[in-house]
């Protein structure tokens, strides 16, 4: 038999396929001040009440089990993280806990520019600020809510705060924002920010418009090579999936994230807390389990370490996502984390 590409050891979480897990991404809310047209309902979504999300003091001792058992890194996501209320008191809960070294943060930005100074405070290490246009009658269309300005401000003020590379994540989509990519790769050439062009992941809520406005990665470079040639870089480091390009010269780079037209599942290094507790091992299929009944019925830090290491049986070796088909159950990324 192979030898195994890793030591599967007592102190690392890893799967059935040789993966280590170090990465787990904790949705803080499920609610968001966006309602984009990829993601929600105008409407909203019935919200999960209040006594069914974790506290920070049971998100702190989540992450403390999975530190335990070799989770490195940290992101905190939602819905969007930066409304639930003192969030800079879970970074620094977390920021202390030994074992974990790096601490990001997934947002819309809306928020980002007055919270920035106590996040760093407390610990923050990176940021990711998601953006899909850079003309405010858009951003009213794909968001159905303003701030363009805002986020814009949010992104300045992390720069400004020396966290380089800031990722942009932007979500192409055919017929609503694709003639603007040649805009948003044209910031790389002058800033040191990271455009990730993500393809459009179909959901419940977007099956509609996902099919006609998907486009594939090679698509989006092809349109973004239009403007100059690209040669491939190292990304920025961190956990990420994307694949890195460059124009010359450029103190940015150009980003593709494509889960559907190359699945990167080989390098997955990652769970999912959603804002209920549940451990998301896969972000598309049903591979859950129930952390949060437990905690909070006693489960002590090795139980619950326990537990991680028993989920990585069921972790997927894949997604079988395809266009146009929603994954069974899928729930709503905002729940999940995306
Ligand atoms: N509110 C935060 C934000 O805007 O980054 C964090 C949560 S949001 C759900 C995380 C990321 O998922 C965003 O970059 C968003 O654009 C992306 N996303 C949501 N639904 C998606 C979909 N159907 N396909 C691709 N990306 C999606």
């Amino acid at each position: 038999m192979a030898a195994p590409l890793i030591d599967i050891t007592r102190e690392l979480l890893a799967d059935q396929f040789n993966r280590a897990i170090t990465y787990l991404r904790i949705s803080v809310t499920d609610k968001c001040n966006l309602r984009c047209v990829y993601c929600m309902p105008e409407r909203g979504l019935p919200w999960l009440p209040k006594a069914d999300i974790l506290s920070y003091e049971e998100i702190a001792q989540l992450v403390s089990a999975a530190a335990s058992v070799g989770v490195r890194s940290i992101r905190l996501s939602g819905g969007e993280p930066l409304i639930r209320k003192d969030l800079p008191r879970l970074v620094q809960e977390i920021a202390a806990i030994g074992g974990i070294d790096d601490i990001a943060l997934s947002t819309n930005g809306l928020l980002l520019e007055e919270q920035i100074d106590a996040l760093l405070a407390a610990g923050l290490k990176r940021v990711n600020v998601s953006l899909d246009t850079l003309r405010e009658d858009r951003f009213m269309e794909i968001a159905r809510r303003p701030g363009l300005d805002r986020v814009l401000s949010g992104i300045d003020a992390a720069i400004a705060r020396g966290l380089a590379p800031v990722k942009i994540n932007c979500v192409v989509m055919r017929g609503y924002n694709d003639d603007e990519l040649a805009a948003f790769a044209q910031w790389t050439r002058e800033r040191a920010v990271y455009i990730r062009f993500i393809e459009l992941m179909p959901v419940q809520e977007n099956l509609d418009v996902q099919r006609d406005a998907y486009m594939s990665a090679d698509e989006i470079l092809e349109r973004v090579r239009a403007i100059g040639d690209l040669h491939a870089v190292a990304g920025p480091g961190g956990n990420g999936p994307a694949r890195y390009f460059a124009f010359d010269g450029a103190p940015g780079a150009v980003g593709v994230i494509s889960p559907l037209s190359h699945d990167y599942c080989e390098r997955c290094n990652r769970v999912r807390l959603t804002a209920d507790g549940r451990l998301r091992l896969c972000l598309f299929g049903d591979h859950e389990i129930d952390l949060r009944g437990p905690l909070r019925s006693g489960a002590t830090g090795a139980d619950i370490a326990g537990m991680l290491q028993a989920a990585m049986l069921i972790k997927p070796e894949r997604h079988h996502l395809k266009l146009g088909e929603a994954a069974s159950r899928m729930r709503a990324f905002s729940e999940i984390g995306g």
